[in-house]
């Protein structure tokens, strides 16, 4: 088989590549190892930013998200108690965050590559990729008892943090920056309606909670978990107990509870890959970065990441030149660390720290009450939480 993009990873950032190619006539061949119904099953994001709206758009799979997704405008931080509004919409100058779950993205984009003709492998075995040093990469994978292989003119390796893009690169080639945090996430998703119109954010001696939502008759709530919990040892009214205890008197009094659909506890990491690209190959999304979830940009980062690269192979077929392609880890990371950094201190600002003690929570208390309290604070947060204006080449 030959096409000009061999993408590897099914996620958003493959499919989205993939469909943001295709509208600029680029041919391009995705490569999955899960099959399309185990990729429909992962339960991740779910608040896009603009930048990711925008990118949507341009793919021309943006009709159900502006249909059925919630357009907020604000976020409620949660602490001594007290719940305080950050007006996200008045303080970043009329932007907004759409909540739509990543799982109706993946499907809207799964649907539009079907109805377009293009070609997806899924449950391909035994990835690997092979000279992307030289002038021509190739990729090979197992399937149905045969080894097939891909001739491309370059490789997009969108197969997130556990994947195989990545792991090809020499060792001596990458430079690799990791923080991984002493807890994670237990997460809870079920079909009763939020406890509040906009996602509320607490800080608590019992530590972090999340309430967010899918839609207004579903939820998904969050409860900072020691690393080490497991998540057997949850039933679904021992998460829906400690969940109330961190709440405000108001949202415990609303909080409507119900079996859950899906409970799993997720670490919480931070980690940048540098460069993301080596010769003919290009990494995007959790290939290349994580983030920790509180502020919600590992998914919107993604599509960033894949809004560069499909410009950057845009230019090069159509003007035959490379200046886009040789700026794209530049500009990618630029962006990539600015989010990192909000990720980092949003999630220390709001989760307990064990080792911290009552001065770690007192130093965050501090922190709150001036960050409601100061305009200036305020539109640091609201301007990084619906996203960072993406660069041109
Ligand atoms: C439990 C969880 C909760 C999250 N919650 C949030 C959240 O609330 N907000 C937020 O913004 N972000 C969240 N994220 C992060 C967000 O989901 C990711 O940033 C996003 O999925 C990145 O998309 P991606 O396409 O780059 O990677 P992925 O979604 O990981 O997709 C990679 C794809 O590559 C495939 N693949 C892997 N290895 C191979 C291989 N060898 N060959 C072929 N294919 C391969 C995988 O099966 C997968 O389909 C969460 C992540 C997790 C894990």
């Amino acid at each position: 088989m030959r096409t000009q993009i061999a993408i590897i990873g099914a996620g958003p950032s493959g499919l989205l590549l993939g469909q943001l190619l295709h509208q600029a006539g680029i041919d391009n061949v995705v490569v999955e190892r899960q099959t399309g119904d185990y990729v429909l099953g992962r339960i991740r994001a779910g608040v896009l930013e603009q930048v990711t709206m925008d990118l949507l758009a341009r793919a021309g799979v943006d009709a159900r998200a502006k249909a059925e997704g919630l357009p907020h405008h604000g976020i409620e931080l949660l602490f001594q108690g007290a719940r305080h509004r950050i007006d996200l919409h008045g303080l970043s100058g009329g932007k907004q965050v759409t909540v739509y779950g990543q799982t109706e993205v993946t499907r809207d984009l799964m649907e539009a590559r079907t109805a377009a003709g293009l070609t997806t492998v899924y449950g391909a075995a035994n990835v690997s990729l092979h000279d992307f040093d030289g002038s021509a990469p190739r990729v090979r994978y197992e399937k149905d008892g045969a080894t097939h292989e891909i001739e491309c003119d370059f490789i997009a390796g969108c197969d997130g943090y556990h994947g195989v893009s990545r792991a090809s690169v020499p060792a001596q080639a990458i430079h690799l920056h990791e923080k991984v945090y002493p807890f994670g996430w237990l997460g809870v998703l079920a079909d009763v309606p939020p406890v509040s119109d906009e996602l509320i954010y607490c800080n608590t001696q019992r530590g972090f909670a999340l309430c967010s939502m899918r839609s207004h008759t579903r939820s998904r709530y969050y409860v900072q978990v020691p690393l080490e919990e497991r998540v057997e040892n949850w039933s679904d009214e021992a998460f829906w107990n400690e969940l109330r205890a961190r709440l405000d008197p108001e949202a415990r009094e609303r909080l409507v509870t119900g079996p859950s659909l899906e409970k799993s506890i997720a670490p919480l990491r931070s980690f940048v890959a540098e460069p993301m690209r080596f010769g003919r190959l290009f990494l995007a999304g959790d290939a290349a970065h994580i983030v920790p979830p509180t502020g919600a940009k590992g998914l919107n980062l993604a599509a960033g990441d894949v809004g560069y690269l499909s410009e950057a192979f845009i230019r090069h077929y159509a003007e035959r030149s490379t200046a886009a392609l040789d700026r794209y880890s530049e500009l990618c990371l630029r962006r990539v660390w600015k989010a990192e950094r909000f990720s980092w201190w949003f999630t220390s600002l709001m989760h307990r720290f064990p080792a911290e003690g009552e001065f770690g929570q007192k130093i965050q208390e501090a922190e709150l009450d001036y960050l409601v309290h100061s305009k200036a604070a305020s539109t640091s947060l609201a301007e990084n939480y619906v996203g960072l204006p993406m660069e041109s080449f």
